[in-house]
């Protein structure tokens, strides 16, 4: 058997190597990187760790239905276990969120941990817990990247999805680490029907601040299910944001979540956005939940996409290697009614999320496709699946009809923090 030359876990690229390791067969003599990612590499890219549910804010798209602490949550200790075991994969690095990552106490702790163990991260935060003091010391560390999550580029559109007060509170965190010399900030924000057309201001919002900007793909996950319909682009807007890629795309980053867009290129121009083009669920990508479980996608958090609780099945690196649901996608997946669409290869029928938890067939075109038969799907009869869990905070969440109740009504962050620091000191309550 010929094998592939490389550092133990590691492929020619320096990308983590096929299953299994160490003697990977050789690919067909020019290999496309996409084919080896569909058969699922040893470790994966794309790692999400949601490290709690607890968030000091209640967006009403949030895709893990975050609010309040989940009591199960996975300790410090087994946190830096968790993280030992990436270590020995050879992750380059995790993608922290929640909830609001921040508001757990040992956060800072857990980074050190991390970073000092040779896995790299990344988080995603509100911009709560960016005082001018963290940023300092953000700024200090070449292994932390911080991504500040903002969907509109004024108070207006922003606050109407992720609350009053959300907007200014994610600019100040913006000022604080571009003043501590923070280099390379990112911006991230889901695209609406409201904010499409804001994505000038956006690039110069992240402009400003030294700063790059990522947007990424509203999905009917968590509660994004109950405001998908109002709040998901029109077909003209997805076209608008195609074409916007096209002319801006290298200066964004999309982490490939509009391959659906793909579509759009004229078929056989070999246009298109670039990207894999790859649904990634189990292959490439998934995510740890706060209390160990391990699903395909951090926007698929449902029963029918967990692999294995990495306290109870033997370890992360078991579930990722050997679980029955990622070997499974892993194996080739039907193109369904896609089978016959001009634009399969570079649309791939779209994202299984969207798919799943919009009511329709797997192996069928996604919600939003281009070509419009999603729109058609959706109009049919359909049974949308109901989330298996739920950690809203019971307050009733509309999208711009009313405003969220205050966050102290009911603190989420309860048995995390001082009495001092839990107040009323999110934006919420400003
Ligand atoms: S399910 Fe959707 S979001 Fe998740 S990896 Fe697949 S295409 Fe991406
Ligand atoms: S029919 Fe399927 S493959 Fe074709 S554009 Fe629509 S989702 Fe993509």
């Amino acid at each position: 058997m010929t094998t592939v030359e490389s550092r133990p876990g590691t492929d020619a690229l320096g990308m983590p190597s096929l299953t299994p390791p160490l003697t990977v067969p050789a690919p067909p003599k020019v290999g496309r990187l996409v084919d080896q990612f569909e058969r699922g590499l040893d470790a994966p890219i794309c790692l999400t760790w949601e490290l709690t549910y607890a968030c000091n804010l209640s967006c009403v798209h949030c895709l893990s239905s975050s609010g309040k602490r989940d009591p199960r949550e996975l300790s410090t200790e087994q946190c830096k276990a968790i993280i030992d075991e990436l270590q020995r994969m050879q992750v380059f690095y995790v993608n922290i969120g929640g909830g609001e990552p921040t508001v757990r106490p040992d956060f800072w702790e857990l980074v050190d941990y991390a970073t000092d163990h040779q896995v790299g991260v990344k988080f995603s935060t509100n911009g709560l817990r960016i005082t001018p003091e963290v940023a300092q010391r953000l700024a200090a560390s070449d292994y932390v990247d911080v991504q500040i999550s903002l969907d509109g580029a004024d108070a207006e559109v922003n606050d109407a999805v992720r609350g009053p007060g959300s907007f200014d509170m994610a600019v100040r965190a913006l000022e604080n680490l571009a003043d501590a010399g923070f280099k390379d900030a990112k911006i991230s924000v889901v695209m609406t029907r409201h904010n499409v057309a804001q994505l000038d201001e956006f690039k110069a919002l992240a402009d400003r601040y030294g700063a790059t900007l990522r947007i990424t793909r509203l999905r009917p996950s968590g509660r994004g299910a109950d405001v998908w319909d109002d709040l998901h682009p029109l077909p003209e807007q997805q076209r608008e944001l195609y074409e916007w890629l096209v002319a801006h795309g290298d200066r964004v980053l999309t982490g490939d979540s509009f391959f659906h867009l793909s579509a759009f290129a004229e078929s056989g121009t070999g246009g298109g956005l670039p990207g894999l083009n790859l649904c990634g669920a189990g292959r490439v990508v998934c995510l740890i939940d706060p209390i160990g479980d391990v699903y395909a996608c951090p926007f698929a958090i449902h029963e029918n996409f967990l692999a294995g609780n990495i306290t109870t099945d033997g370890g992360f690196q078991e579930i990722w290697q050997r679980s029955d649901l990622f070997t499974e996608l892993r194996e080739p997946q039907s193109a369904g009614a896609c089978a016959s669409c001009n634009h399969y290869d570079a649309c791939r029928g779209g994202c299984m999320a969207a798919k799943f938890f919009t009511g329709l067939p797997l192996d069928g075109p996604d919600p939003e496709c281009v070509q419009g038969y999603g729109e058609s799907l959706l109009a049919g009869e359909r049974s949308k699946p109901t989330a298996n869990k739920d950690h809203s905070r019971g307050v009733p969440l509309t999208l711009m009809t009313r405003p969220p109740s205050r966050d102290c009504d009911e603190n989420p962050l309860a048995g995390f923090m001082p009495t001092t620091a839990t107040g009323c000191s999110s934006s919420g309550c400003s």
